[in-house]
């Protein structure tokens, strides 16, 4: 046999697309000529097939003249994972495997030069891709057996090294189909019980999670704004299948997932530090376009600490990725859009030198404060519907009652209550949650009477309330209503919505 092919796939953002491995071989000029848009890492792949071959005890075949096509031509290929596909076609080519043995076999893996199979991003948006298209074989590399595991409907072959692979193309020791084991356990989320104090800062993430409001926490440090945070993605509803083999896809290809855990079925929490570079943030980085902190956030929370330490075009970078849920990254080499529906939380110090307020440490002029405060207005701070002043924690603790915490368990029952509530009456417009409800929408179609409405509309006629932060209000005093089991918002929905909006200076 001169001519042979075999299957790899690629990743376009977090989707895999089938790619075809053909291998010719002729006679004249030895060479390798590689052919349909391979990146850099693709190109040195050759040279690590060659020495990945020989080293597992076959015949590279040097003498001849070897073409390499990878098809569809059109789509930019990246990274190692075609080594292993590579290798097996090379070999079907040259006679030393059966053609019939790879010509619908998918392989994946990267080769070390000794010919053991390296582990690869994008595991799982790969092997879905594979079994979508009718292939019913695939091999992965060993380490990521678990994870490819996670597709029905197609048998996983793990293995270590190429010396295993060719051992089982010829027929003389057969790998063993990769078997599923029971899911490990969800590891456990941090409790809203051990937030002890801050009444107010429990109440704003849990009509966060029932309304999916962005959220604004300042206070000074140590009043909680991490601990809170960190406490929202577990009031939120736990991942149907679907979204968690989404949310699963993302972090393969980020290179995030955690091997203990293959399928992700938790909301996620992302906290970027503020030195964090744009492409580490929305998505990027060498070779293969690698997804960010917002779409690891997909479905999750994206909690960005110290928010005015951000650099201004970062903040301003986020709020249409944000609006419309996905985002796509340009480069040269191609482009690639990934998901991005998450939940933000921005926490703040109320003054740059972070000392509590009050504190006699405290040298900051207001004019100091005010310009901190300042570097977080524009329109990512209109998209917050609530914002939370937090007292320092002993003075809280202090004004609070004394009965213990609720736990996350109890919260999130009540949150998954109002999110029914909010879906029944959002039916049929394509929304689920409150804060997607646009404001035009919320004053025609479902009014709140007027008389719960005075508070607010006092507020606006004073100037202490936008237009747009009265619709902000109305968002949040449904969300509250729903909390609550009234289908309607009362006066007292639309004061508290008020207090989550007007605790800083004129919104
Ligand atoms: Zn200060």
């Amino acid at each position: 046999m001169t001519l042979a092919r075999t299957w790899s796939v690629g990743l376009a953002g977090v989707s895999g697309a089938m790619v075809e491995v053909e291998v010719d071989m002729a006679n004249g000029m030895p060479g390798v000529v590689l052919v349909g848009l391979p990146d850099a890492v693709v190109r040195q792949s050759v040279d690590r097939v060659r020495a990945a071959v020989v080293n597992a005890g076959a015949t590279f075949p040097s003498q001849r003249r070897i073409t390499i096509g990878l098809s569809p031509a059109s789509m930019p290929k990246q990274g190692s994972g075609f080594d292993l596909a590579l290798a097996a076609a090379v070999l079907a080519a040259s006679g030393a495997l059966p053609g019939r043995a790879v010509d619908q076999l998918v392989l994946l893996g990267e080769l070390g030069l000794d010919g053991t199979v390296r582990a690869i991003r994008g595991v799982l948006p790969a092997v879905l891709a594979a079994a979508r298209s009718g292939h019913r074989q695939v091999v992965v590399p060993a380490a990521n057996a678990d994870e490819a595991g996670l597709v029905e409907d197609i048998e996983v072959l793990p293995a270590a090294t190429l010396a295993q692979v060719i051992g089982h193309l010829a027929g003389r020791a057969p790998l063993a189909p990769h078997v599923r084991g029971p899911l490990p356990p969800a590891p456990p989320v941090p409790d809203l019980r051990d937030v002890v104090g801050q009444a107010a800062g429990r109440r704003a993430v849990e009509v966060a999670a029932a309304g999916g409001h962005h959220l604004f926490l300042t206070g000074p440090p140590g009043a909680g704004k991490t601990m809170l945070a960190e406490r929202l993605p577990g009031l939120l509803p736990p991942l149907d299948e679907q979204a968690a083999l989404e949310v699963t896809a993302i972090h393969s290809v980020a290179g995030t997932l955690p091997p203990e855990a293959p399928l992700l079925r938790r909301p996620t929490f992302e906290a970027p530090h503020h030195s964090a570079s744009m492409a580490s943030l929305i998505g990027g980085g060498s070779g293969q376009i690698r997804p960010g902190a917002l779409c690891r956030a997909h479905r999750g929370v994206l909690f960005m600490d110290e928010a005015p330490e951000f650099p201004r075009a970062v903040l301003d970078t986020l709020r249409q990725p944000l609006e419309r849920g996905s985002v796509t990254i340009h480069r040269a080499s191609g482009s690639a859009t990934f998901p991005c529906r998450a939940q933000l939380v921005l926490a703040a110090n109320p003054c740059p030198c972070a000392t509590a307020a009050g504190d006699a440490a405290c040298t900051c002029s207001p004019l100091e404060r005010r310009r901190y405060q300042a570097r977080l207005s524009g329109p990512l701070l209109d998209r917050i519907d609530l914002r939370v002043d937090l007292p320092p924690v002993t003075r809280a603790a202090w004004l609070d009652d004394l009965e213990p915490p609720e736990a996350t368990a109890v919260v999130a029952r009540r949150v998954a209550a109002a999110r029914g509530a909010a879906m029944q009456r959002l039916a049929g417009t394509g929304l689920s949650v409150n804060s997607q409800v646009p404001g035009r929408l919320l004053r025609e179609r479902w009014a709140v009477p007027r008389p719960s409405l005075r508070l607010a509309e006092r507020a606006l006629e004073r100037g202490a309330l936008s237009v747009r932060g009265f619709d902000r209000v109305l968002r949040v005093a449904w969300t509250v209503a729903d909390l609550a089991g009234r289908s309607v918002p009362d006066p007292d929905d639309v004061a508290e919505a008020l207090g989550m909006r007007l605790q800083r200076a004129a919104a």
